[in-house]
């Protein structure tokens, strides 16, 4: 240790530095400490040493005028409110080169100067602001450029997560930009971008945003019902993504009451809470068992026992091949998917009503009407009438985290 102490003596460093190669060594020394020690003892042994505490030849003076440095980080996070906080930084090239050709060479295995950089300035910040260090959750993320002292802050997401219902046909689930203009605005959508004027994502998103000061969201829903499909019974569960909020303290159930006045009669949601990252894959990840309701209507009339067994066949695994109607945007490929329970709920010979419970992607519409022979078995080959789907309604979602 005393040699490659040495070594790094003459290479002209500072005793932060050469502590910095020495951080395994002493549980709760600080680098400074630890690099001082180093410098007396070879002092002590040598007669004298070089004292490079000034004009370090690797750090230079990063780490001077740490205050300062932090009240960089306060200016420019004072229009944000936060309550944990990451720090990362930029060096140089040549300085994290020559850190790693050091410690190669010397087979040294210390912090690097970057982790001593940002932990150095993140203690002085929290003790400046009283906010909290965190590494796994921080709402914003500083980075420091030492080249420039130039700060730069990431503001992390807020998560919610909920269910929603919603009550009319017609409504997408999230944003769906104009075919033509992607977005841009033009005379097909009537210069506002969009598809339709409006979706589940916009309703819930907008008392959030206006709370939040967010500069976009996102929304991210278990699985998605067709725009003309009702979500009824317990709602489907979602995490709505509120990205870059100015502000990130609510009273949730305010908010709730919010959203369900904004988007009343068109969307209702429930059981608003925080949310994570995390969940979303969770959610995306999901295969909750649906129930359906569809009302189909028959080419020619239809007999009740014939219906009710032509149903009981449904109740079997079912071979889809991707609808054509989603075929522009999904993969073409069979897939296997079981329709757990198929009843009948009421029917007048030209017109059935028609409960389905089944596996998560399973195609409803497509296991009445038979897809041209793309979806087997389906009712209408069973019955051998043209079964045309008049509405489809989604009536509860089976999520195993309730
Ligand atoms: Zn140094
Ligand atoms: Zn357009």
């Amino acid at each position: 240790m005393i040699e490659k102490a040495r070594a790094l003596i003459d290479m002209g460093m500072c005793d932060r530095c050469i502590g910095r190669f020495f951080s395994e060594r002493g549980h709760g020394i600080s680098n400074i400490d630890r690099g001082r020690a180093l410098r007396t003892y070879i002092a002590m042994l040598d007669g004298s040493v070089p004292d490079y505490r000034d004009s370090c030849k690797l750090c230079g003076d990063a780490f001077e005028n740490m205050e300062g440095k932090a009240e960089l980080l306060t200016d420019a996070s004072k229009e944000i409110e936060f309550s944990t906080f990451l720090i990362g930084s930029r060096f140089d090239s040549e300085t994290l080169e020559k850190e790693k050709e050091i410690a190669e060479k010397l087979g040294l295995n210390g912090e690097s100067i970057k982790v001593e950089f940002n932990r150095s300035l993140g203690k002085i910040l929290e003790k400046k602001t009283e906010k909290a260090f965190s590494r796994e959750t921080p709402d914003i993320e500083f980075l420091y450029d030492v080249r420039y002292d130039d700060v730069k802050i990431q503001i992390n997401s807020v998560y919610i997560y909920g269910r929603y219902r919603k009550l009319v046909r017609g409504i997408p689930q999230t944003r769906w930009p104009c075919r033509y203009c992607h977005g841009k605005g033009c005379e097909h959508c009537n210069f506002t971008g969009k598809m339709y004027p409006e979706s589940v994502e916009e309703l819930v998103a907008h008392e959030f945003m206006e709370e939040l000061g967010g500069k976009e969201h996102a929304f991210h829903g278990m699985g998605r019902e067709d725009i003309d499909a009702r979500m009824l019974g317990n709602g489907r569960p979602f995490v709505l993504e509120i990205k870059e909020p100015k502000r990130r303290s609510f009273d949730i159930k305010d908010m709730e009451k919010r959203v369900n006045r904004f988007a009343s009669g068109k969307v209702e949601v429930s059981g608003l809470r925080l949310s994570s990252k995390e969940e979303i894959r969770e959610i995306k990840a999901s295969r909750a068992e649906k129930t359906y309701v569809v009302t189909v209507v028959f080419g020619s009339e239809v007999e009740e026992e014939k219906l009710k067994n032509a149903l009981k066949m449904l109740e079997t695994d079912i071979e889809q091949r991707t609808p054509k109607r989603v075929a522009h945007r999904r993969a073409d490929k069979v897939r296997k998917r079981r329709a757990l329970s198929v009843k009948l709920l009421q029917s007048d010979g030209r017109q059935a009503s028609i409960e389905v419970r089944a596996e998560a992607g399973l195609y409803i519409k497509e296991l009445m009407h038979g897809d041209e022979g793309r979806t087997n078995p389906s009712l209408s080959a069973a019955l051998g009438v043209k079964c045309a789907v008049e509405s489809l309604d989604v009536m509860g979602i089976d999520s195993k985290e309730e």
